[in-house]
């Protein structure tokens, strides 16, 4: 048994609905859904392989949020994909405390995108030796690098010696796409032409040390994608009012929460940084492995007056706004909608994912400790089956 193929043209609609009615036969279920799009499968070339339809999700809107950051600023409605009820609402509500409160600051700290090959040499001092030598010779790295690209750059390296295996860092900025292509392909040239020119005996394109689709340390301590901070301070009336508690509450909870987090060995220390973040990347055709690094954040909170500060800081948020599967049809529209999409755009569009991230992590601190965490999921959040 095999999966009809069109060697003509794999992306047809006839070719998509082939495969569905003999995925529908042999399951003895029926297909009505996924195949009925008016997206082209055309479109998704270079996006799938073996298309049979398209995975609708839901998309709401929260907002209006309000951010003030250097590349967004303004008040913002922000789609989210999602099948969590009370997400959407929980984010919403976070969005009103904050715009209520003079919106939230977000700047990008840092940007870039990593590839991470290792080489083996003969031993230990041909490691050392070969470091030096990529030191003396970054600047022809970085043009062998460049000449694959007209967006990437090769910007500088961390090297890490193992014995006789050595483990290169490569760091590239990427313009507005997130990079990983782009940097894959000078990577490889870069690691040929080191082969032409130094005795090692054997490369492989990626050691696991990038660090991508995984959260590590090392992505929070060098940063990989965006780096990203935001800072909000909440008043006291609008913690009263909208999030219906009060500063210290928060404050207790919250650390109170990381000390939990600590004894169950989490890194990064959040409500539910996840949510935002994979709801948002949906939306926005983002690459949605890439969650399990940019949902590493980190919250600290602290009572100013009756107010609240609060400040996140996102190490590793991988986005991109042109590239992958941004300009599909429902991931440009919900690009467009936070004026997102294409070049130029990429740094705003962090700095957005940031602030929409800090909505859900008040919102959701909020409902734990006012005490209605609970009835707003079993309001909004519940579908029983029949
Ligand atoms: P891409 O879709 O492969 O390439 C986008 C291209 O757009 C760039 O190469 C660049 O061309 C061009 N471009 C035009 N205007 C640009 C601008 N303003 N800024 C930046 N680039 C611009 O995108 P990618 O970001 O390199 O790769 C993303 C895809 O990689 C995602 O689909 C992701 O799922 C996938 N991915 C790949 C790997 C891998 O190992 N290869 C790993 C993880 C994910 P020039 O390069 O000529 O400048």
């Amino acid at each position: 048994m095999k999966l009809p193929k069109d060697r003509k043209n794999d992306y047809s609609m006839e070719a998509m609905v082939a495969r569905a009615d003999f995925l529908a036969q042999n399951s003895k279920s029926y297909i009505n859904y996924l195949t009925d799009s008016s997206i082209d499968p055309e479109l998704t070339r270079g996006n799938i392989e073996s298309i049979i339809g398209f995975a609708q999700v839901p998309v709401g809107a929260m907002g209006p949020l309000r951010i003030n950051g250097e590349h967004a600023r303004g008040d913002f409605f922000v789609p989210l994909a999602t099948t969590e009820g009370a997400l959407v609402a929980s984010y919403n509500r976070g969005a009103m405390a904050i715009s209520l409160s003079g919106g939230v600051n977000v700047a990008v700290t840092s940007s870039g995108i990593q590839r991470a090959p290792y080489f083996v040499l003969e031993n230990v001092f041909k490691a050392r030796e070969f470091v030096e030598w990529v030191e003396l010779n970054f600047d022809k790295l970085r043009e062998v690098a460049g000449n694959t690209t007209d967006h990437g750059n090769l910007i500088r390296f961390n090297s890490y010696i193992q014995g006789r295996i050595v483990y290169l860092r490569l760091h590239f900025t990427t313009g507005d796409a997130m990079g990983m292509n782009m940097i894959t392909k000078a990577s490889h040239e870069v690691c040929k032409y080191i082969r032409q020119h130094f005795p090692i005996l054997n490369f492989a394109i990626e050691s696991n040390m990038a660090v991508d689709k995984k959260p590590a340390n090392i992505n929070t301590i060098l940063g990989r994608g965006k780096s990203v901070t935001a800072e909000v301070r909440f008043t006291e009336q609008v913690i009263r009012r909208f999030l219906r508690t009060t500063a210290r509450e928060i404050d207790l909870a919250y650390h109170r929460q990381v000390t939990g987090a600590q004894l169950a060995g989490v890194l990064g220390s959040n409500g539910h940084v996840a949510n935002g973040i994979a709801a948002l990347f949906l939306a926005c055709g983002q690459d949605m492995a890439n969650v399990s690094e940019s949902c590493v954040g980190y919250i600290y909170t602290e009572t100013m007056d009756n107010d609240l500060y609060v400040s996140l800081q996102i190490p590793s948020l991988i986005v991109g706004t042109v590239g992958g599967g941004v300009s599909l049809p429902t991931q440009k529209e919900c690009l467009e909608i936070i004026g997102c999409h294409g070049d130029g755009k990429v740094l705003k569009f962090a700095e957005i994912a940031a602030a929409t991230v800090m909505a859900g992590e008040i919102s959701l601190a909020a409902s734990i400790v006012a005490g209605d965490f609970t009835t707003a999921h079993e309001k909004f959040g519940r579908n029983r089956p029949e």
